[in-house]
């Protein structure tokens, strides 16, 4: 048999290879400003076009490239950073594979102008899927501009594959976040579609922590320091009260590259506990310093997992350093008896005044009365503790059954409604229903076959997210216009997302005027919608949106109407009237899907008559 097994090609391999290091836009922009970093540069400017799907240039004053080793960066495995294996332990650079620029080149048209210090001329050369097209002389300042235009131009599966132009910025200005955390005495600049996006002069990292996410971040903000012989840590994190629903912002920075590490979270987050609420995420920007020797970075391709030698202690210091300095800065309570008292209680607790717990019994309170008249949505409903709760079945039993014939004929139903009221799958309420509320927590009503629970959280948030979808699709909103335009505050990043999914949230009643820099101003919002819960509610969405990154129309509108749904519902606790209590009982059982919420929880729970009879066996 002929030998069969031969080498690939160098422009194969670098295709190949390209799939693991570029897989979208973002990934092109980190290689580059990572290079730009590795060259010394003082400022670094970023050019994005169509979410760097047109073009991508970074412009750096770093060392730049003689006229060969302009020529040899883009071969495969052409690195200045290492040349031994051992070197790989000491690593100060961020780059060291040498395959970035080959991979970039093989699925990309590429133009290169680079010149050094010492050298008059700058070469200057174009490079397209691996071919070398031309190279000249060229005129030039000290430095590297690369530019990456028609990314995946022969991969066309790949190219198909790209989000929207939003969706890539997104994943861009990630990228240049990070990047730009991890070095604020280097200068950003980032213009996106020929505007100027980011504009970060040399500071210190407060102040690019700062500059990026707006002027609101920094009252936030508390310093984090600690030496010792394993690690240097340094940074900030935001304080208890602020922590968000989503994942937010958190930053780990080891050795000035940003990492993903789960087991550091979860050292945080022991620190924080206590102090925030369960489903919060506390934010924070934590730049450790070790020794090179002591790290591996070299498990992920794209380089933001690392393995430290000795993560338990890692582990340990971090999460008492956070601890120490949450006490610190008073945010959390400590021992010292010289304190001001108020410090003392954690922050939650702080402005409220001791009070005795009230019991509050409604003696007026009858569950089973049809009407319970005006001013009952401000009367408490009647509680007690759950082991006692079943009395309360009782309360005004006697009245009922004097309303009735007899003790036997204590019948929910009304006797008008037959069989076929039942369809296949819902369970239907009969129209002379009676509802009353449990706990404030619950609607409890009556069905053909006994009775049903329904949470009354869920069931609202089922019948605001299928009414907000359909004022989607059909786009037929009703917007309440405001007297006042309104004017909120956001990081540039969360104005990016709030511009991709304006669309939509026109669709559903809001009207801006206009989205600039940090600033959104507001003129409509949705008819539901009050004023004041605006700004709550946008901020819900974009962390929303950050946590399941959607892409097509049909998941931008379906997360809209989730999270719509979700801040605009009546809360456990709320109390219901009974003419609400019947309307959301109605407008649930008219939903397409009556039977789970948005969140895909349970809504209510059917007791049968069988089976209230066998309890009473
Ligand atoms: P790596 O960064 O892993 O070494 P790259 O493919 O990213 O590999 O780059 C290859 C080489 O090209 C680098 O080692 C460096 O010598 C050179 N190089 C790349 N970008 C720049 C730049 N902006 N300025 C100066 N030299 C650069
Ligand atoms: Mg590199």
């Amino acid at each position: 048999m002929a030998d069969i097994i031969k080498l690939l090609p160098d422009h194969v391999a670098n295709q190949i290879a390209a799939g693991e290091v570029v897989q979208r836009p973002a990934s092109v922009v980190k290689e580059l400003m990572e290079n730009a970093i590795d060259a010394g540069a003082s400022t670094i400017k970023l050019v994005v076009k169509e979410g760097g799907k047109t073009l991508i240039q970074v412009i750096d004053d770093g060392v730049g490239m003689s006229v060969t080793d302009a020529r040899l960066s883009f071969e495969r495995h052409a690195t200045s950073k290492i040349q031994k294996a051992e070197d790989l332990f000491q690593l100060n650079t961020k780059g060291f594979r040498g395959e970035a620029l080959a991979s970039i080149a093989a699925i990309a048209h590429v133009e290169m102008q680079t010149r050094t210090e010492e050298d008059e001329v700058a070469t200057h050369i174009k490079i397209e899927g691996s071919k070398i097209i031309s190279q000249e002389v060229a005129v030039a300042p000290k430095g590297t501009s690369m530019m990456v235009k028609n990314l995946f131009f022969n991969i066309p599966a790949r190219r198909n594959f790209l989000k929207s132009n939003h969706v890539e910025l997104r994943h861009i200005m990630d990228e240049f976040q990070r990047v730009a955390l991890a070095h604020s005495s280097i200068s950003f600049h980032f213009y996106n579609n020929g505007s100027e996006l980011f504009n970060l002069p040399s500071t210190n990292s407060r102040q690019r922590i700062v500059n990026i996410f707006g002027t609101k971040t920094n009252e936030k903000l508390v310093p984090v320091k600690e030496d010792t012989q394993v690690v240097k840590i340094s940074g900030y994190i935001s304080k208890p009260e602020f922590a968000k629903k989503s994942r937010g912002e958190q930053f780990f920075f080891v050795n000035n590259r940003f990492i993903k590490s789960p087991y550091l979270h979860h050292a945080i987050l022991g620190a924080f506990d206590g102090l925030i609420k369960k489903e919060n995420h506390p934010g924070y920007f934590l730049y450790l310093t070790v020794d090179p020797g002591s790290i591996d970075i070299n498990i992920h391709p794209t380089k933001t997992e690392i393995k430290f030698d000795d993560e338990h202690t890692l582990y340990a210091i971090l999460r008492s350093t956070v601890k120490h300095s949450l006490g610190q800065f008073n945010v959390m309570p400590s021992l010292d008896f010289e304190q001001d008292q108020n410090l003392e209680t954690p922050y939650n607790y702080k402005n409220k005044s001791a009070e005795l717990p009230k019991v509050i019994v409604d003696a007026g309170f009858n569950p089973f009365k049809e009407d319970s008249g005006t001013g009952s949505a401000q009367r408490p409903s009647f509680q007690k503790p759950s082991t006692k709760g079943w009395e309360s079945l009782y309360v005004g039993m006697e009245s009922n059954i004097g309303k009735n014939s007899g003790f036997s004929s204590v019948s929910f139903e009304s006797d008008t409604i037959t069989g076929s009221i039942f369809d296949n799958r819902k369970e239907t309420i009969d129209t002379g229903a009676t509802t009353f509320q449990l706990r404030r927590k619950y609607i409890v009503t009556t069905i053909k076959s006994g009775m049903v629970v329904i949470d009354q959280s869920r069931a609202h948030q089922r019948v605001l997210y299928e009414k907000f979808l359909k004022n989607i699709t059909i786009k037929e909103a009703v917007s309440q216009q405001l007297l006042f335009p309104l004017s909120l505050t956001f990081s540039k990043s969360d104005c990016a997302i709030i511009e991709e999914i304006q669309d939509s949230l026109t669709t559903v009643g809001f009207v801006f005027d206009s989205i600039e820099g940090e600033e959104v101003k507001i003129t409509g919002v949705p008819l539901s919608v009050p004023e004041s819960e605006v700004g709550i509610i946008l901020d819900q969405l974009i962390s929303d949106y950050q946590q399941d990154f959607v892409v097509d129309g049909f998941s931008q509108t379906d997360i809209l109407s989730k999270t719509l749904a979700k801040s605009l519902s009546v809360k456990t606790g709320e109390v219901l009237d009974s003419d609400s209590q019947l309307a959301l009982v109605n407008d649930l059982f008219a939903c397409k899907e009556s039977g789970v919420s948005p969140f895909n929880k349970p809504i209510f729970v059917t007791i049968s008559e069988d089976e209230i009879d066998k309890k009473f066996i």
